[in-house]
C-alpha cells in the first residue's frame, strides 16, 4: 500500500544563469546550468516520485534532446509527474529533500521552497521537508562547481490495493 522512492541529481554552477531551487529563485552570483531551468532539487524529487511508482525517470519522461523542454519550468514538469502518479492511483504521503550546496545560505528560503513544492503537488507544507547542507568545502559542491540534491518520498495507493 505504501512505496518508497529515491532520487538524486547534480547540476553545474555557472555565471549568468538563475539559481532556482524548489521553484524559488534565489539571489546568487552563480546559477545552475541545464537544458531546463536546472532546478536540481525539483529534479531529484521528481525522480524519487517516479521511482516510487516504478515509472522510470525524468530523463525518460522529459528528454533533454527535446526542444520542448529547453528552459522548461521544473514546476510544470513536477505538476505533470504528480498528475501521472495520480493517474496510476497514487498519492504522495511525504517527501524529504536535501540540497548540498556550499553557498549561498539556503535557510532563509527553506519555507518558501516547501510551500512552493506543496502548492504544485497539491499537498500540505507539512508533507514536504527541504533541508540544506554544505560539504565543509569538500568535493564539487564544496568547491562551488555544482549543487547536488537528494530526495526520498513515500507514496500510497489511493484505493488501498497492493500494486
Ligand atoms: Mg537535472
Amino acid at each position: 500500500m505504501i512505496r518508497i522512492g529515491h532520487g538524486m541529481d547534480v547540476h553545474r554552477l555557472v555565471p549568468e544563469r538563475k539559481l532556482i531551487l524548489c521553484g524559488v529563485e534565489i539571489p546568487h552570483t552563480l546559477g545552475l546550468l541545464g537544458h531546463s531551468d536546472a532546478d536540481v532539487a525539483a529534479h531529484a524529487l521528481m525522480d524519487a516520485m517516479l521511482g516510487a511508482a516504478a515509472l522510470g525517470d525524468i530523463g525518460k519522461l522529459f528528454p533533454d534532446t527535446d526542444e520542448k523542454y529547453r528552459g522548461a519550468d521544473s514546476m510544470m514538469l513536477l505538476q505533470q509527474v504528480a498528475e501521472l502518479l495520480h493517474g496510476e492511483g497514487y498519492a504522495l504521503s511525504n517527501a524529504d529533500i536535501t540540497i548540498v550546496a556550499q553557498r549561498p545560505k539556503l535557510r532563509p528560503y527553506i519555507d518558501s521552497m516547501r510551500h512552493r513544492l506543496a502548492q504544485v503537488l497539491g499537498v500540505q507544507d507539512s508533507q514536504i521537508s527541504v533541508k540544506a547542507t554544505t560539504t565543509e568545502h569538500l568535493g564539487f559542491e564544496g568547491k562551488e562547481e555544482g549543487i547536488s540534491a537528494h530526495a526520498v518520498c513515500l507514496i500510497a495507493s489511493t484505493d488501498g490495493a497492493e500494486k
